[in-house]
């Protein structure tokens, strides 16, 4: 049978344009549908108008020491407006450049809501297309909790974006990566803000050294943390600003601003999956084997909505394996999804790859697990009034002490992370660590040079 298309990918992200890109070069014939902007959640709301305030947030925290490196600075305040506008500027032109690479490469472009009518064919505003494969990648969007009442008076990430003056006071419900990233922007530019969370440390999941040191922070930087604390309510007061009320009857109030921080969900209704017969599982995602397969054998998901490691890299990688697989003739060319390094950009940022202590003790048992740990303030704050610590982790298991887990929280730990990275995926041990010379002075170097902890 004839399609119109070898391939079309709904949804112009991280994982479907990859797809694409990949599959053109081995020339195959294309599109991509897209209801909004060219590049998905990464470049419109999430990595790089984060990575963007994160920078400005560094500057201001690098305005607050100057004075103690000799500098006489003068603040005459921060303008966020000009922020986020040349912020915006810098991602229309990311958009503008997608477009014009996708143009280039000959993949055509259909924008609008895009859903199955079978498994061949697909309709985008009316229009019918047919296609041999179709890959779904249509990531998600943020999660507001319908048992909350008037849970629509505060905003998700995406309206953190949109914001284009800055809020006064702010709280941000949720512990996850995304609060805390947004909580930390927040407070170093000025606003005061308060984090909300059932749990008494964030970042649930990670490493217990990692959640107590940024929790630490977090609160010397003046952080307000609300711990245990159930939102019930959220209501608006004569005053204008919103009030949060907790299932036990206590009250914040004064926000201008409540951000919504709990989760994402996966964008699958527009898709009208039923058409395929196919359906999301109990959480929303859409099921694939190691080849990124649906049950539908012409049909392939990736990205967010498959539910694996939830970010930009990951959906990149997936997009291009799949195209090698189906059009380069590597059938059985698969991702390693056990070491996936993940950056926080928190104050300070963490780096993280493979297991948590805990992880490893329960995947490995505990005597097979040697730890190697530990926390020093950074010649960066040696003589400054605001100090943040460096904390770092190794985790080896079995007698060659191989490390499976690495964990740092720390300037600099964002960028520090990718070269580790390739070792420990290579398989380093921690005698390739501490053969390895010592770059001064770092704080990378603590990580050549870690004496064993002796495990509790
Ligand atoms: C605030 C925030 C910060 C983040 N920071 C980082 C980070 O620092 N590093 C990192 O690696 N990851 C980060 N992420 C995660 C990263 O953005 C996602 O993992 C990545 O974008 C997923 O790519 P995707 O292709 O699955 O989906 P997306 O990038 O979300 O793209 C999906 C696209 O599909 C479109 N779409 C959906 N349904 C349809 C339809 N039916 N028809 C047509 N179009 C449709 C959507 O409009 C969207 O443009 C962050 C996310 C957020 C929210």
């Amino acid at each position: 049978m004839q399609y119109d298309y070898d391939l079309i990918a709904i949804g112009a992200g991280s994982g479907g344009l990859s797809v694409v890109e990949r599959a053109v070069e081995y020339g195959k014939k294309c599109a991509v549908i897209e209801a909004n902007k060219l590049g998905g959640t990464c470049v419109n709301v999430g990595c790089v108008p984060k990575k963007v305030m994160w920078f400005g947030a560094h500057i201001a925290e690098a305005l607050r020491d100057a004075p103690d490196f000799g500098f006489h600075v003068e603040r005459k305040g921060f303008d966020w407006a000009e922020l986020v506008k040349r912020r915006e500027e810098y991602i229309g032109n990311i958009n503008n450049w997608y477009r014009g690479y996708i143009k280039e490469l000959g993949i055509d472009l259909l924008q609008g809501w895009g859903s199955f009518v079978d498994e061949h064919t697909l309709c985008v505003d009316g229009k019918l297309l047919t296609a041999e494969t179709i890959v779904i990648a249509p990531g998600g969007q943020p999660l507001i909790p319908n048992e909350t009442e008037n849970a629509e008076l505060g905003i998700t990430s995406d309206g953190f974006f949109a914001l284009t003056e800055q809020p006064k006071k702010v709280a941000v419900i949720g512990s996850g990566y995304i609060a805390v990233e947004i909580a930390g922007v927040l407070q170093a530019l000025g606003t005061e803000t308060t984090v909300i969370s059932r749990k008494d440390l964030v970042l649930r999941g990670f490493d217990d050294l990692i959640r107590q040191t940024l929790t630490d922070a977090m609160i010397e930087s003046g952080i307000t943390k609300q711990y245990h604390f159930k939102v019930k309510k959220l209501s608006r007061v004569e005053d204008g600003t919103l009030c949060i009320e907790s299932e036990d009857h206590q009250y914040l109030k004064g926000f201008d601003e409540v951000i919504w921080a709990v989760g994402r969900e996966t964008l699958t209704e527009p898709l009208a999956l039923e058409k395929i017969g196919l359906q999301p599982n109990g959480k929303g995602f859409i099921e694939v084997n190691a080849y990124h397969q649906t049950q539908v054998p012409n049909i392939y998901a990736l990205g967010d909505v498959t539910g694996q490691a939830q970010l930009t890299p990951v959906a990149i990688r997936a997009g291009r394996y799949l195209a090698e697989r189906l059009y380069n003739n590597q059938p059985e060319l698969k991702m390693d999804l056990s070491k996936v390094p993940t950056v926080v950009f928190s104050h300070p940022p963490i780096g993280v790859m493979g297991l948590a202590e805990h992880q490893a003790c329960q995947q490995y048992g505990r005597n097979a697990v040697k730890v190697y740990q530990t926390d020093f303030t950074p010649m960066r704050y040696a003589f400054t009034q605001h100090q943040i610590k460096t904390a770092l982790k190794l985790v080896c298991v079995g007698e060659e002490q191989k490390i499976v887990g690495i964990h740092i929280i720390g300037d600099g730990a964002d960028e520090m992370l990718q070269g580790f990275a390739v070792a420990v995926q290579m398989g380093a041990t921690k005698v390739d660590f501490d053969a390895t010379i010592a770059i001064h002075p770092t704080s990378s170097e603590e990580l050549v040079t870690m004496r064993p902890m002796i495990l509790k």
